[in-house]
């Protein structure tokens, strides 16, 4: 991720084959939206003495047989009953895209 950082200027976040938020990677990092964007940021190794890191729960999914709706559903601390059926638009948001409920309009 913080290479990532380093050498880009745009980022796209992928979950499971799927766009889950894009844009500037400076805004990306500074405001993550998705849930995964932002536990993934949580994850990344710090160099600060007592950093802990905070490994995400559950498995990643299959790709030959993926979760329905949000494919991160069954790792989402927020995942609520459409995001198991519904797959969440890319849209706007605060200067950037991302695809997930808690941002429907
Ligand atoms: S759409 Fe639902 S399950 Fe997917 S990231 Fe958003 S809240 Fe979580």
């Amino acid at each position: 991720m913080m290479v990532a950082r380093y050498i880009s200027d745009y980022i796209y976040v992928m979950y499971a084959g799927k766009i889950v938020e894009t844009g500037k990677t400076e805004e990306v990092f500074e405001n993550p939206l998705h849930p995964y964007t932002k536990l993934l940021l949580k994850s990344v190794p710090h160099l600060e003495p007592g950093a802990k890191l905070e490994p995400m729960s559950g498995e990643a999914p299959s790709l030959l047989n993926p979760p329905s709706g949000c494919r991160f559903n069954p790792r989402c601390p927020f995942a609520m009953d459409k995001c198991k059926v519904q797959e969440p638009p890319l849209v706007d948001v605060q200067g950037h895209k991302v695809a997930c409920h808690l941002y429907d309009k």
